[in-house]
């Protein structure tokens, strides 16, 4: 288990212990009486208690167990005036995230089904302000949030819950982002890439309308059916977030994750999806987009030769293309990209989410 996901599984339990914290509440506040009617520690007496004696404890137990009772009541009271308006049959739901948020990634949250009791029909969801698309996974219900560049520490988890009598619950949760440093670099490549002409300009902007309004089109349910893998193996030769200096003019932050390899090596689907976008680009060269659904794209760019077609499904792992050198490069390798509510984010961070799918799959 890695440093993440370790983290995840500590943060989880807390949440877990957090929700039965505030559940068992009533629980603890009723023993007070029970703590200060305890015998001191000392030596036993040496006097037999008398029949006397006897019934004055059994008098003690009772009073004691009569304003246990009341205390009960009166904490059922108070939770009964803080739930007021809220539906009567609803707890707070068991919800886990992997992995931790980090600033420039993507987490992964699960809200689990209730073994019993009502199950919400739809649950919509926010964090950092940028919209959650839950939907359906096995037993679960799954949905991915963005953290974007910047996104400052401690933000607000907010979930939605609609039922089909037309009710809605919502809760809340506060996570802390973790902050990142990101490296800076120079780099060299052809005049045309630093300052392009005001045709190519022409059509890098025709180029970023068809990614938008691609990126704006989403399957309504999950394509994915396995966790997500990396399309090849994870050398990193330049990471994401990188501040980049082309040609000493040209600054920008790189949008993804580069991976080593040589022309003609394969590059797989991350997961199950659907192709939105096989061409060649301006700055990307041959690039493939897959939906994966719920509003989740990935991105492989440089190819030297793609091998998919747009509208065509594709299974995880399958070959989408070949490692290249086209478009904006100054050597091939394959540029991996990620988007979530359209945030363009660490596509390493897919590696680390628990999906309800994982646990049977590895
Ligand atoms: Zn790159």
């Amino acid at each position: 288990m890695n440093k993440h996901a370790k983290r995840f599984y500590f943060e989880s339990l807390v949440a877990m212990l957090a929700i039965a914290g505030s559940l068992g509440a009533a629980a603890c506040a009723s023993s007070p009486s029970a703590a200060a009617a305890a015998p001191e520690s000392g030596p036993a007496p040496a006097i037999q208690p008398t029949a006397y004696d006897s019934v004055r404890a059994a008098d003690a137990q009772r009073e004691a167990a009569r304003r246990d009772a009341e205390d009960l009541r009166e904490v059922a009271a108070e939770a009964r005036a803080a739930n007021a308006g809220r539906p009567p049959s609803i707890l707070p739901f068991g919800v886990t995230w992997a992995p931790a948020p980090e600033e420039g990634s993507a987490f992964g949250i699960r809200v689990l089904e209730r073994p019993s009791g009502r199950q919400p029909t739809a649950i919509t969801g926010e964090f950092a302000e940028f919209p959650i698309r839950f939907g359906r996974l096995d037993d679960a219900w799954f949905g991915l949030a963005a953290v974007p560049i910047d996104t400052e520490r401690d933000q607000t988890l907010i979930l939605r819950f609609e039922f089909d009598d037309g009710s809605t619950y919502e809760q809340t949760l506060s996570l802390a982002v973790e902050s990142r440093s990101f490296t800076s670099s120079q780099m060299s490549v052809a005049p045309k890439y630093s300052s392009p002409s005001a045709e190519a300009l022409e059509r890098i902007d025709r180029e970023r309308t068809l990614i938008r309004s691609v990126l704006d089109t989403t399957s309504a349910e999950w394509l994915i059916d396995t966790p997500f893998r990396a399309p090849r193996p994870m050398n990193i030769t330049s990471p994401y977030g990188q501040a980049r200096v082309f040609n000493g003019e040209l600054r920008s932050r790189h949008t993804g994750l580069d991976l080593k390899g040589a022309d003609g090596d394969p590059v797989r689907a991350a997961a199950r999806g659907r192709v939105l976008i096989a061409q060649e680009l301006y700055y990307s060269g041959n690039g493939v987009y897959l939906d994966h659904g719920r509003g989740v794209y990935t991105g492989y760019f440089h190819l030297s030769k793609i091998l998919v077609e747009v509208g065509e499904m594709v299974e995880a792992g399958q070959l989408v293309g070949e490692v290249g050198s086209t478009g904006r490069v100054t050597g091939p390798h394959l540029h991996w990209s990620l988007w979530v509510a359209g945030n363009s984010l660490d596509a390493g961070s897919l590696l680390e989410m628990t999906l309800p799918l994982e646990e049977t799959s590895r």
